[in-house]
């Protein structure tokens, strides 16, 4: 018998994290390398939050184990806010908090999954879902769309891929890795699609507050109410309060699916970190004014980052319009020689990139196929700056 089970080894590594280990490496041993790798706000979480997670800290009562499903307090304070940012009403006994955002990825995948479903997977596509549909014992059906339709897939796209075993699709607007938002009419129009079958939408809303330019973040719940009994959403504070390592996130459901994640999650690792609990709280009843200021600081660098690249030749970008990544296509690059290397790859490109410029960029086969590479702008002005001139000077 192997040592490893079969679920297990079928897991892939992170490309995303096998790129930042090869950078920091390099940066280690000196070298001047700058990171479009990470996938998380540079700015600090706000004070506000901190304070709230130091008096609780201080505070006996959340030394203890709490409820699994989450503090009720920040429960309502989550149906609360969906009212508020999406519009409609939601019962706090169907919200569920998690260990991150990825933690509720993988608990709402496990909750509605069974062995020979599929789930409708548009790519590129965030690397953790197709493992956590496999964990789930289901098959992921990618739907490519490319650059030219600015990675957004249709609804005849969803058509043809659906099958008598399509029990999901996965939507995740503003897209990480592409920056995509669906405009309203393309989201309800997905929505109507997927209730008309009796599909499952999972919806990953996580970054619901940074769109730019006329982009509208439109929560297909709202666009399609009739979905809320076979619709599940996944959100956390990560992004909006620049709190990843806090690790607190959520899913909202109907009754009986939180029911079940819920149980799970009593099992696997019982409730949140109480005092990033408190956190989050103070977070999420607080204003939107922090993520308004990153929001600022996000949009300028996007502009900053599509002009550059777009000067490229053989590079094509699509305006990003949400998240904080571009994500260009480098087919334009593949094949050509390059200080005596030919990359034919966008793993081979990134390698060069980051050996020669001493640039770390994420490539395109960490979120489905290869030729395109992923730039967060999550980093400061003028690293991002110079590190664009650097790949400029490379490629052009
Ligand atoms: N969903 C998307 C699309 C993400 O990009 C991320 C983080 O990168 C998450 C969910 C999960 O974030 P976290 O687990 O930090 O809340």
């Amino acid at each position: 018998k192997p040592r490893v089970s079969a679920r297990l080894s079928a897991i892939a590594e992170s490309a995303t994290l096998a790129v930042t280990a090869k950078a920091k490496a390099l940066k280690a041993a000196g070298r001047p390398v700058i990171g479009f790798g990470a996938g998380e706000p540079d700015f600090p979480t706000p004070d506000y939050v901190v304070e709230a997670a130091v008096a609780a800290a201080k505070d006996p009562v959340n030394h203890r184990y709490s409820p699994a499903k989450g503090l009720p307090e920040l429960r309502e304070a989550i149906a609360a806010k969906t009212e508020r940012d999406s519009g409609y009403q939601v019962s706090p006994d169907d919200v569920l908090v998690t260990n991150g955002g990825k933690q509720a990825v993988y608990q709402a995948f496990a909750a509605i999954l069974d062995p020979g479903d599929e789930v409708l997977l548009p790519s590129p596509y965030w690397t953790t879902y197709p493992e956590a549909i496999a964990l789930a014992g289901a098959k992921s059906v990618e739907v490519f769309a490319g650059a030219d339709q600015d990675y957004l897939v249709t609804v005849d796209q969803l058509e043809a891929a659906r099958t008598e075993h399509t029990k999901a699709l996965l939507f995740n607007s503003p897209s990480n890795p592409t920056g995509s938002v669906y405009s309203p009419e393309q989201t309800a129009a997905i929505g109507r699609w997927a209730h008309e079958h009796g599909i499952w939408v999972i919806t990953d809303e996580i970054y619901e507050h940074l769109v730019y330019d006329d982009a509208v973040f439109t929560p297909i719940v709202r666009a399609v109410p009739e979905l809320a009994e076979t619709t599940i959403v996944l959100n956390g504070v990560a992004k909006t309060y620049a709190m990843t390592g806090w690790r607190v996130g959520w899913m909202i459901g109907p009754s009986d699916v939180i029911k079940a994640a819920t149980n799970l999650q009593s099992h696997l690792t019982s409730n949140v970190a109480n005092v990033s609990q408190r956190a989050a709280l103070a977070a999420v009843s607080g204003d939107l004014s922090a993520v308004a200021q990153m929001r600022e600081a996000f949009d300028r660098r996007r502009r900053t980052m599509v002009d550059m690249l777009a000067g490229i030749d053989g590079v094509t970008v699509p305006t990003p319009r949400g998240a904080f990544y571009g994500y260009p296509s480098v087919e334009g690059v593949l094949g050509r020689t390059i200080r005596g290397r030919t990359p034919r790859t966008s793993v081979e490109l990134a390698e060069l990139i980051l050996v020669e410029a001493e640039v770390a960029v994420v490539p395109g086969e960490a979120f489905g196929p290869s030729g395109y590479l992923r730039l967060s702008y999550a980093l400061g002005d003028e690293d991002l700056a110079e590190g664009v001139r650097r790949i400029q000077e490379l490629l052009g």
